[in-house]
């Protein structure tokens, strides 16, 4: 059949936002399938800042990448990292160009929304021993009762040691949960609104139940807690006061559809663009312009703290690298960051059909269409957005259409329904031109958010190309 003048001018004017999956052939297919693999694999071992730091530390070192603080000189082609605290990563591929030309920065974060527990978390309660907790980052709290928990992170005691704590993984482990009230007595808190069902001093985890055996004492299974603690790691309960212990589901990321299609994992927030910023920086050989992935903690929290994407941290390892480049001077830091552009690469809220009614239909970002870019976030009148420039904008674009990957043009939900933020503000402020570039989600923030395998397969392309620019 032929096409109509109308159809044709409507193939040539239109911005018809086509699903992947149509796009590609069978070996693409199966490129995204194997690499989607990979990255559920880095899932299930990644499930904490420090555990993302550790792993690219290891994947960094592995593909020839050296701590910066070891090498005196770089040269072009030169690989190196730094890790801040062990819990966030900058590393860097030294390109031709001089440095105040600019960089090419691809930035996510890898700290998820979860439960730390308290600084004086056990307690004996009705014949429990319980943890207290306090939630980090934006979560709906009844989303995380009733099920199963793994502890997660460090005690670090006053001799200097660090013990490092990972239960509930290892099937032999045992998982912990929070409880929550049966429906047959929950008449009044059904009534409450979601926010009140489940308080944040509810949010309460159960870690046992059997009493130390001895008639003088007084909170028994406590104390038989803190035994079985102290035999295991030699601590008493005063190191709880130097620990940073997180609760994150037990889930294993999974494949999800019939199709194959999907992916289900905790922390996809934002370690899908984490894994995907990683991995095209360590593929990357030979830039022009120098490259750097940034892997920030303290997103959640509104990238405060020495390892957030505030931290001065950040500009000393810009400087370390104009510094052991011989590319000193008045002002060069400062004239590197202002020339600099970026990729702000962190999820997005992905259209999902049920709750319809949060989005503007025409501008809202699907599964399986690309990667969504963001020009601005914030929210009401774009308060707090950074708003990237048309320009660069348009540079962007250029990048994917001429390495013939889709992307899609988003804006988070209608006007005035809500909002969020990311990083790219914050290297705004710095001169850097940025936008946000990354992965659209199903039930963001969740114990188990969703993604689309084309998608992660994309925003992967998309940084890979980017950094080549
Ligand atoms: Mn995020
Ligand atoms: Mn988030």
């Amino acid at each position: 059949m032929e096409k109509s003048k109308g159809e044709e001018l409507q193939e040539k004017l239109f911005n018809s936002k086509k699903l992947g999956w149509e796009t590609i052939n069978l070996d693409e297919k199966n490129n995204i399938m194997s690499f989607s693999d990979d990255y559920i694999a880095f899932l299930n071992e990644c499930k904490t800042e420090r555990e993302c730091a550790r792993y690219a530390e290891r994947n960094l070192k592995a593909h020839g990448f050296e701590n910066i603080e070891n090498k005196n000189k770089l040269m072009p082609g030169d690989k190196v990292y730094y890790i801040n605290r062990g819990k966030s990563v900058y590393a860097a591929v030294i390109g031709e160009a001089m440095l105040e030309e600019g960089l090419n920065l691809v930035g996510a974060h890898i700290d998820s929304p979860r439960i730390d527990l308290k600084p004086n978390p056990l307690y004996e309660d009705g014949g429990f021993a319980l943890f207290k907790t306090h939630y980090y980052g934006g979560i709906k709290k009844y989303q995380w009762t009733a099920i199963p928990l793994v502890i997660k992170g460090v005690i670090a005691k006053t001799n200097g040691e660090v013990i490092n704590i990972n239960i509930g993984e290892d099937k032999n482990d045992p998982i912990f949960t929070i409880t929550d009230l049966l429906p047959h007595l929950a008449t009044k808190q059904n009534k409450q609104s979601l926010s009140e069902g489940v308080k944040g001093e509810a949010l309460n985890l159960l870690v046992g139940s059997i009493p130390y055996d001895d008639e003088k004492v007084k909170e028994k299974v406590k104390l038989n807690i803190l035994n079985i603690l102290n035999e295991k790691y030699e601590i008493t309960e005063a190191d709880f006061n130097s620990a940073e212990l997180e609760l994150v589901p037990a889930f294993e990321a999974r494949t999800l559809g019939f199709d194959k299609s999907m992916i289900a994992a905790y922390g996809q927030d934002d370690r899908s663009c984490a894994y995907t910023t990683l991995r095209a920086l360590i593929e990357l050989n030979e830039p022009c312009r120098t490259s750097i992935a940034l892997l920030a903690d303290k997103e959640e929290i509104g990238s405060v703290g020495n390892t957030g994407m505030y931290s001065q941290n950040f500009e000393n390892f810009i400087a370390m690298l104009l510094d052991k480049t011989g590319q000193n001077g008045y002002n060069v830091l400062e004239k590197t960051l202002c020339n600099s552009k970026m990729l702000s690469a962190d999820v997005t809220s992905g259209a999902d059909p049920t709750y319809s009614e949060v989005d503007d239909k025409i501008n809202a970002a699907y599964l399986g269409k690309g990667v969504a870019l963001c020009k601005y976030t914030g929210s009401h009148g774009k308060s707090g957005a950074s708003d990237a420039n048309a320009e660069f904008v348009a540079k962007v674009r250029r990048i994917a259409e001429d390495n013939n990957l889709l992307y899609q043009m988003t804006d988070m939900g209608k006007v005035d329904e809500g909002g969020g933020g990311t990083i790219a503000y914050i290297l705004a402020n710095k001169g850097i031109d940025v936008i946000d570039c990354g992965v659209p989600v199903l039930s963001m923030h969740a114990p188990y958010e969703v993604s689309s395998k084309f998608d992660i397969y994309n925003a992967y392309q998309l940084y890979k190309a980017f950094y080549k620019n």
